[in-house]
């Protein structure tokens, strides 16, 4: 830590009180798959569902953060670390506040998971992995990046030519590729469900 003279203020409003207001716990859904695996999509489909629940939500979208939080970063090993790094913290922060944040990066290190899974406590870290193939994503190609990554135009584009790690052991796995959106929903609901966090 860079600065020594800065002591740690302890809030009188707690953790605990900003859920039992918000009448749910606070958790980090953290969506992951390459590119055009529906890690958006079905994020904002998640919170919407939330929404309409009453429960206090943030998503917080991979290329949004890009704009200003972690502008600076650009896509180089370490760069990717640290724009992952920053956003597990962010993500922290708002499950503080009493939050169920949901989060869309492709995040293809398990190592840089892993890290913001030890952030924060067991069973608040919720790696949602979003499958769907390489060959499903890069026929969708929504924002034209395979096409791009094929002719060499983008370097070190996940899934073409730097490599994705599926997760080891995630809570979750939602078939992006093959099922509705709806189904993928109901699949991430149910299991919030399931463990009592709404
Ligand atoms: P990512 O955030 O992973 O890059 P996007 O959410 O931007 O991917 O794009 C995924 C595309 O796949 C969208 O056009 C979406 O409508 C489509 N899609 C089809 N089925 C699903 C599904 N089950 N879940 C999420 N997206 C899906």
């Amino acid at each position: 830590m860079k600065s020594s003279n800065v002591v740690w203020h302890t809030a009188t409003i707690t953790r605990d009180h900003r859920e039992k207001q918000s009448g749910h716990r606070s958790v980090i859904l953290w969506f992951t798959g390459l590119s055009g695996a529906g890690k958006s999509t079905l994020a904002h489909a998640v919170e919407e569902h939330l929404f309409q629940r009453h429960c206090r939500t943030f998503t917080i979208d991979g290329d949004n953060v890009r704009h200003g939080l972690c502008a600076d970063l650009g896509f180089s090993s370490d760069d990717r670390v640290e724009n992952i790094r920053r956003v597990g913290e962010l993500a922290k922060l708002f499950t503080e506040a009493g939050v169920l944040v949901l989060t869309a990066f492709i995040s293809p290190f398990q190592a840089d998971r892993d890290r913001v899974r030890a952030l924060v406590p067991d069973g608040e870290f919720i790696e949602v992995y979003c499958q769907a193939s390489l060959d499903i994503c890069e026929g969708r190609d929504v924002k034209g990046l395979y096409k791009k990554a094929r002719s060499g135009e983008i370097a070190h584009f996940t899934g073409i030519s730097s490599p994705y790690e599926p997760p080891t052991s995630p809570e979750l796995t939602v078939n992006t590729g093959e099922a509705t959106i709806e189904a993928c929903v109901a699949q991430v609901i149910q299991y919030l469900e399931a463990q009592g966090i709404i």
